[in-house]
This record gives structure tokens, sequence and C-alpha cells, in this order.
């Protein structure tokens, strides 16, 4: 098994070779210290399904904040220590960051952790890795690999791991996981659907009306972050139809929005080539998953979900205009361009996804670019004090443009005459 995985971290398809240059310097200086040092949870799970691994979770068996330090010492960099955690951020030098295309790397002090109450935070411990990997939620992220010197590539897997990879299944460690911590329920889901495995019975069954109930006394910030996560997954909609199926979103809150299918699978369609836009993947999931509520569900829910204020801004701005559609069906090019100059273009791209109007992709191609030739200096030369007057013109040579009123700047010029008359 341990020349299976040392092939594995060597696979430069599976860890790209500038990182594996980062980790065996880690890997070196763990070792000139004495100090057991592992990578866990999803690298150890990616790399023994054989797929690219992306975040290096890098713990130690000793103080991770003095293992940072001596990292800064012989490579460079800067480190911002957690006193009340021992754990620190090793901000890269710049010649890993660059070639890892990460910032930073977090070095953690193995530990273990203990609920005091259902749904509260843990207490924290410095602890054995052994421990370390108990306190996690399932037994597939629940597996470390050794780096430093002789060790390198030794599993550690003492909950078997890697035979419920092979299974397929997603099996929590001890039967209070899901009452500790029942953001956990959003996590199985999420694994389950990204690699299509299987919740083991005894997992399932745990999913169940008691650990709801704690799932209600959680922050909304907790919970929102569960969502963002699975919007940010390509299998976003199969994850959501589950846990609804499961009963999770009901419980939560019985106004939540129901899911459609139809919309959010909008998620992942590919902007067409004459967008001019990138949009944000969780953002557009929000809208998407919005789009039939009406403004006080959304109001409501981004009050109970602690959406930030662009999240809160997007979803409120995207239920007006939904209802602005009809009412604004024959407005003219201008009229159009005003009105959603003031709405984030994210949601409008998402509208014109759900609902195909003709004007929304006008606006996101064309009309939004399109600009009177004039500007405030012009309007000064011909003698126009600069003033409100200014905020009436310049608009009005802007929609003659858009409403086809003029085609060139001598018609632009013309008009700019009439208006100072
Ligand atoms: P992903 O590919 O989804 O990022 P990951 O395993 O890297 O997977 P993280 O959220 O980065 O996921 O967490 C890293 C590790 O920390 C997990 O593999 C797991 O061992 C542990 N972990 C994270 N969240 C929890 C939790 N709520 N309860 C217990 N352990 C957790």
């Amino acid at each position: 098994m341990q020349k299976d995985l040392i092939r594995l971290m060597r696979d430069p398809n599976l860890i790209p070779p500038e990182k594996q240059t980062l980790l065996s310097s880690i890997a070196g200086q763990a070792a000139s210290m004495n100090m057991p040092c592992y990578l866990v949870g999803g690298f150890v799970r990616d790399i023994l399904l054989g797929k690219p691994v992306n975040d290096l979770d890098i713990i130690v068996e000793g103080d991770a904040i003095q293992f940072g330090e001596s990292l800064v010492k012989k490579y460079g960099g800067k480190l911002t220590p957690h006193t009340k955690f021992r754990t620190a951020i090793w901000h890269l030098p710049l010649t890993f960051a660059q070639s890892v295309q990460s910032a930073s790397l977090d070095l953690i002090t193995t530990r273990n952790e203990t609920y005091l109450s259902p749904g509260a935070l843990p207490t924290i411990k410095p602890s054995t890795i052994g421990d370390d990997l108990l306190r996690r939620d399932f037994t597939i992220n629940a597996m470390a690999v050794r780096l430093d010197g002789e060790h390198f590539g030794e599993l550690l897997d003492p909950l078997n791991g890697q035979a419920d990879l092979e299974k397929k299944i997603i099996r929590i460690l001890h039967p209070r996981s899901f009452m500790d911590d029942p953001t956990r329920i959003f996590r199985a889901i999420r694994y389950e659907q990204r690699y299509g495995f299987f919740l083991d019975p005894s997992t399932l069954h745990l999913i169940n009306s008691e650990c709801f109930a704690v799932l209600n006394t959680l922050s909304g910030q907790r919970i929102r972050h569960e969502i963002d996560l699975i919007f940010a997954e390509e299998n976003s909609l199969k994850m959501l139809l589950r846990l609804s199926d499961l009963g999770v979103f009901n419980r939560f809150d019985p106004n939540m929005p129901k899911i459609n299918e139809k919309y959010l699978a909008l998620q992942n369609s590919i902007p067409p080539a004459e967008f001019p836009i990138s949009v944000d993947r969780v953002l557009l999931g929000y809208l998407l998953w919005l789009f039939d509520s009406p403004v006080e569900i959304v109001n409501a829910l981004s009050k109970r979900l602690d959406f930030t204020s662009d999240l809160s801004n997007a979803t409120l701005a995207a239920a007006q205009l939904k209802n602005d559609l009809i009412p604004c069906k024959d407005f003219k090019p201008s009229a159009w361009t005003f009105h959603l100059e003031k709405i984030p273009l994210s949601v409008i791209y998402a509208l014109w996804l759900i609902t195909n109007e003709p004007a929304l992709k006008e606006f996101i191609v064309k009309w939004r670019h399109v600009k009177a030739k004039s500007t405030g200096d012009d309007l000064k030369a011909r003698g126009l004090p600069p003033g409100p007057r200014f905020g009436e013109i310049l608009p009005q040579l802007r929609a003659a443009w858009l409403d086809g009123k003029v085609h060139s700047f001598e018609d632009e010029l013309k008009l700019l005459e009439t208006l100072i008359r």
C-alpha cells in the first residue's frame, strides 16, 4: 500500500511538480525537527481516488506555530500565528507562491475536539494524530498520509476509510456526529453526490428529526456557508434535490424555496461567446434558486441565512426585476438601459437565462456599451455652464443613440445644438 501511495504522490497529474517541491521542503523541515507531519482529509481521499488534489491540509504532531516559524526562517515568507488554537498561516515566499498558485498554507497542530452541547462550536485541545482523525466527519475524510523523513507515504487509516472509499460509502464516525455538528448533513450529501457514493444505512438513519432540531439552532452564516459550498459544485442540483428529499430544507424553514430543476439546471450553462461577462457560480446558483420566490420570502431568507450584502442586494434586485419584466416589455432600448444599469450584471444574466427576454441580452451585449460621443467638455465649449443641465443633455444624447434616432457624430451634434437651444 505504502508504495502505491508514494507512486500516487509522485504522479505529476495528481500533484503538479511545483507542489511536490513545496511538500518535500515542508517534509524535510519537519524531519529535521523530529516533528511528525501529515497531509489529511480531502488530500488523502482524492489522491486515493486518483483525482488531482487542490487543498494541502498540513498538520503536525507538535507546535504548528514553532514549525511555521522554522519554515519562515529557512524558506522565507511570513507567518500569521493563532496562539489560541496553535495554528498558523504561512504566507508563502514568492517563489513558492507563484509556482503553486496559492498565496498561503494553513499549518495545524493535531488536536481533539469536545462538543459541550449539540450544535455548539467545539472546544479544542492539542492532541495526537489518532485523536485528530477521530474528530473528523466521515471515514473517507479521516485518513492521513505522513510526510516527514523515512515515513514519507505512510497511510494512517484507523477507521477503514480506504475500504469505504472502495465500497463508495459515506459513513460518520460515531452515532452523535450529526447532533454534534449538523452541518455534516450537508457535507455528507455533497460527497455522496460529488462522487456518486452512498450513505451507509446507519448514517442515513441518523439524519432524523433529532438532528434537524439542532440544525435549526445553528447560525444562518453556518448554514449559508454549506449552501455556498454546494452551489460551487458541478452537481449542485442533485445535492439540493437530495437534501430536499431528506426534508432538510423544510425542517430548517418551511418557507425555504422549492427546488425548480429547470431553473437550477441552468447554473451549468456556458454563457454564449458574445457575452463578455464572468458570473460568479455561487451567486448564480442563489439567483436561480430564488427566482420563483416573492420579494418577502427572499427578504426573510436573506435574514435567516445571514446573506452577505452583495448576495442580499442581488437576490432582492432579481426578485424586483422579475416583477418589472412585463411592465417594461414595451420600453424603448434607452428606457431598458437606464433601468437595467442600476442592477448587477449577474442578476440580468440569470434572468435572461430563465426568461430569454431579448432586451436583457441586448443590454448585456450591446446597449450598456453605447455612449454619446460628446462629453461635459464639449458642452462647456459650447458655452453651457456645468450644472444639472449636463445631467439631462448627456443622457438624452445617449438615449438618441440607443433608440436609433442618431446614427453619426454629425447627427449627435445637430441634436446637441437643438437641446442646448
Ligand atoms: P473538499 O474537497 O470538499 O474541500 P475537504 O476534505 O478538503 O473536501 P474541507 O472542508 O477543506 O474539506 O475540510 C478538510 C477536512 O477537515 C475534511 O476532510 C474533514 O476531515 C475535516 N472537516 C471539515 N469539516 C468538518 C466538520 N464539520 N466536521 C468534522 N470534520 C470536518
